[in-house]
């Protein structure tokens, strides 16, 4: 930031300047020019008028002061020139004796003969200067004319050239000094910002408001994401913890020949569950930090929610059967867009709670529709379980969530499918609807919006 506002304050004041003495000289030389027109015009009328009131051209004394005064004027660098009514030279205090050409058709000469006075600029043979003439008409049709070198545009520019560098530079110092300060008292609030992303406030910057606030989100949301984290690998330690203080406690028992003969199959079966659930717990946290993080693996197609369901309905026969709960399948094909994999698990994990949390002799109903008043297609899977109190009905698509753990941890839960299952519905921008009363029975729908599905059809 300091470099570009250097930068930009270096080439604002050289232009401001350049142009500064373009304009300046623009303006100045026209007056300038003038004004020595002016001069010569009054030294003319001067010379002209010392001839005598009366007398038509100059002669006798009048003439030899002429030539004098032509002299001292040649010192200062104005030439005078006498002509007769022919525009033969008659005096040039430039060039002794009278070798000049005729002057007759001398712009400004030509302009005295035919109006009285005549005026004209012209190159002088030095490129950086201009000559320039005023002419008079004497009562006897001779003229006398002034001339004088003086410095065009390019010259009076090119002679400011120097001393402007000098006030360029001087400007450049106090320029770069103001910079400095400047960018000092700019940036200032905005470092103060970075050291305390909360404290600071700034008013001041109003352009900056609407960043200010994207990085006090993204700041908050690192912020969250980090404890959630955290709070994520603490429950994950202490979640395996328990298994894994059972296995070692069982393999010790067994170890110290503390445990009796009678007792080994039992202690076996112990860890042998334990690392079932070892397993099931370290399976479900890989899968959802692979659908937190990435694509990777994802295949997105068309697919037939009711197939898959019918599929998950079979795989889970035995289970259902084993909980002595009715488990069934309806519906119709439905088409959505949605990975194979996920959906898999998605109807695995809903169908296995509605077994696994349900009652003897109760059923879990599997339902694939299409509803008829938003396009949705719908997947419901209603169980006469035990339902979820109302206090825990917004907790359990938290991970490690269980109303009931001794039961979860019973049947083989890990405290993670629901925050798998919610996953998989943001990830297929489906909605999910929960409705449960306790000891009646839980219904969960997932709504698969149909401007989604088509949309990839
Ligand atoms: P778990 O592995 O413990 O089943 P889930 O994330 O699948 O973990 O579910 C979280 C909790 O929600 C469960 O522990 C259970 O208390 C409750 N729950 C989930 N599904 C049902 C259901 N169909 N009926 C009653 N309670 C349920």
């Amino acid at each position: 930031m300091r470099k570009r506002l250097n930068r930009m304050l270096l080439v604002t004041i050289s232009l401001a300047i350049l142009s500064t003495a373009v304009l300046i000289t623009a303006v100045y030389v026209p007056l300038l020019q003038e004004q020595i027109l002016t001069d010569l015009q009054d030294i003319t009328a001067l010379l002209a008028w010392d001839r005598g009131e009366t007398g038509n051209t100059f002669s006798g004394q009048e003439a030899s002061r002429l030539y004098v005064l032509g002299e001292k004027l040649g010192d200062r660098g104005i030439r005078l020139t006498w002509m007769d009514s022919t525009g033969r030279v008659v005096y040039d205090n430039r060039v002794e004796g009278t070798g000049l050409e005729n002057h007759l058709h001398r712009p400004e000469v030509t302009q005295a003969m035919e109006t009285g006075e005549g005026r004209a600029v012209r190159k002088s043979s030095t490129l950086a200067l201009n000559t320039f003439y005023y002419a008079l008409q004497l009562p006897d049709g001779g003229v006398l004319r002034t001339a004088k070198d003086a410095g065009n545009g390019y010259s009076i520019f090119s002679n400011a050239f120097p001393p402007l560098l000098w006030i360029l530079a001087a400007l450049l110092l106090v320029g770069l000094y103001m910079a400095h300060f400047l960018t000092e008292k700019l940036v200032a609030p905005i470092g103060r910002l970075a050291e305390n992303m909360e404290a600071e406030n700034l008013e001041e910057y109003e352009e900056l408001t609407p960043f200010l606030a994207r990085i006090r989100q993204q700041h908050g949301d690192i912020v969250k994401n980090a404890r959630f984290r955290q709070e994520f690998t603490a429950n994950v330690s202490h979640e395996l913890k328990t298994p894994l203080t059972a296995i070692s406690g069982y393999a010790e028992l067994i170890e110290t020949g503390m445990a009796s003969s009678e007792d080994v199959p039992r202690f076996a079966r112990g860890i042998h569950s334990s690392a079932d659930r070892l397993l099931a717990m370290i399976n479900d946290i890989i899968r959802l930090s692979e659908l937190e993080d990435s694509q990777v693996g994802q295949t997105w197609e068309r697919l037939d929610l009711y197939e898959l369901a019918s599929v998950c309905g079979e795989m889970l026969d035995i289970s259902a059967r084993k909980h002595q709960v009715q488990l069934t399948v309806d519906g119709e094909k439905c088409y959505i867009y949605g990975d194979r994999q996920m959906l898999e698990e998605l109807l695995y994990n809903l169908c296995d709670n509605g077994i696994r949390y349900n009652r003897p002799n109760g059923s879990v109903e599997v339902k694939i529709y299409r509803e008829a008043s938003t396009g949705n297609v719908v997947l419901e899977v209603c169980d006469t379980g035990i339902g979820i109190p109302r206090e825990h009905q917004e907790g359990i698509f938290q991970r490690f969530y269980r109303v009931d753990k001794s039961r979860s941890q019973s049947t083989g839960g890990t405290g993670l499918g629901l925050a798998i299952v919610k996953h998989i519905v943001e990830k297929h921008h489906a909605r999910l609807e929960l409705e449960s009363r306790e000891g009646a029975g839980t219904r969960i729908r997932v709504l698969f919006g149909d401007s989604m599905g088509e949309e990839f059809l």
